[in-house]
């Protein structure tokens, strides 16, 4: 049987819009850049010495996407990733007050990133949607403006709020008071847990922020209670199986848990996360769980259903998908 990933027309729940700048997109900003510059300056080592190491890679990025012209051009970049990959639906996020820098206002960044995304959705005839990221070693007053600016642009582009950035070192109780915010006003909610901290973090999480999807969360596999828990409340994983093996949180491919945790029903679907970081596409990541794991077609969950999409395009998309393995 073979398998062609690029072939299955996929969805993206988990990417990063900071950690993805091509070596096309950085040419265009320095056309005297090499490939082995580029490779040095933006791609992660296998595997990261730590954190600060992964980070690295990802603040140069950050530097660059401070101007409107910058982020505009960042959005089509990665837009032109996801077709390659034959995405039909992302939700691309990134952290606001990340990229007030050079003067722009969390607002203008927003309201960059929706307008250079619904160009890029039409060119590229991909939907999308954004999550807004806070993170943990953000101020309550930090988390809280995040939130707010969930609120001002659901229904225009926004879809949730998600908490990132260093779980070891950094509690979440400063981030409580913005997902209640996000929640009461009807926003939906990710984190990322049980990465760099084990199942205790996922348990964590559900008491306190309410998510209803999890970011990695792949530790959980340390611990049944925490496997019987994301069951009975539905929650997904969004695993990305490259980066945590960048991010050293798995020697090996064939140590992941993605096989086992699908074994025992936990509801999951493949992302990215960091392209660039971790020198992948969503055509990579399938075919690595087909080559180690032997999935096929049928395993890469539709993750349609907890996309945070309205019903009615969502149905349009499920017609895709079900036209592709109706074949
Ligand atoms: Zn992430």
């Amino acid at each position: 049987m073979t398998f062609n990933p690029s072939l299955l027309p996929k969805v993206e729940l988990h990417v990063h819009l900071d950690t993805c700048l091509s070596y096309f997109y950085i040419k265009q900003l320095d056309p005297t850049i090499s490939i082995d510059e580029f490779n040095q300056q933006f791609v992660a080592h296998k595997p990261c010495f730590d954190l600060g190491d992964f980070l690295s890679k990802v603040i140069p990025q950050i530097d660059i996407l401070q101007t409107k012209s910058a982020i505009t051009l960042a959005v089509d970049d990665l837009f032109y990733q996801l077709k390659a990959d034959n995405v039909i639906y992302a939700e691309i996020r990134f952290a606001p007050l990340l990229h007030t820098k050079q003067g722009l206002t969390d607002k203008e960044v927003v309201e960059v990133v929706i307008s250079a995304m619904n160009e890029a959705s039409q060119k590229y005839d991909i939907k999308a949607r954004l999550i807004l990221c806070t993170l943990r070693h953000f101020s309550v007053l930090e988390s809280q403006e995040t939130a707010k600016l969930v609120v001002e642009y659901l229904h225009k582009g926004v879809v949730a709020l998600d908490l990132a950035a260093d779980e070891a070192r950094f509690p979440l109780d400063n981030h409580i008071a913005a997902f209640d915010y996000v929640k009461k006003a009807g926003g939906n909610l990710i984190a990322h847990a049980g990465e760099a901290k084990g199942a205790e973090s996922v348990t964590e999480t559900l008491d306190k922020l309410q998510v209803t999807r999890i970011g990695h969360g792949v530790r959980s596999i340390e611990d049944s209670e925490v496997i019987n828990r994301l069951r009975s409340q539905n929650i997904l994983l969004e695993v990305c199986p490259s980066c945590n093996i960048i991010c050293n949180i798995y020697e090996q491919i064939d140590q992941h848990p993605v096989n086992q945790l699908k074994k025992q029903g936990v509801k999951l679907n493949i992302n990215t996360d960091a392209r660039t970081v971790a020198n992948t596409s969503l055509n990579k990541e399938y075919q690595l769980l087909y080559d180690v794991f032997g999935w096929s077609e049928k395993d890469f969950i539709d993750a349609l259903n907890a996309s945070f999409i309205s019903n009615n395009v969502r149905e349009k998309l499920m017609d895709k998908l079900n036209d592709f393995y109706a074949k």
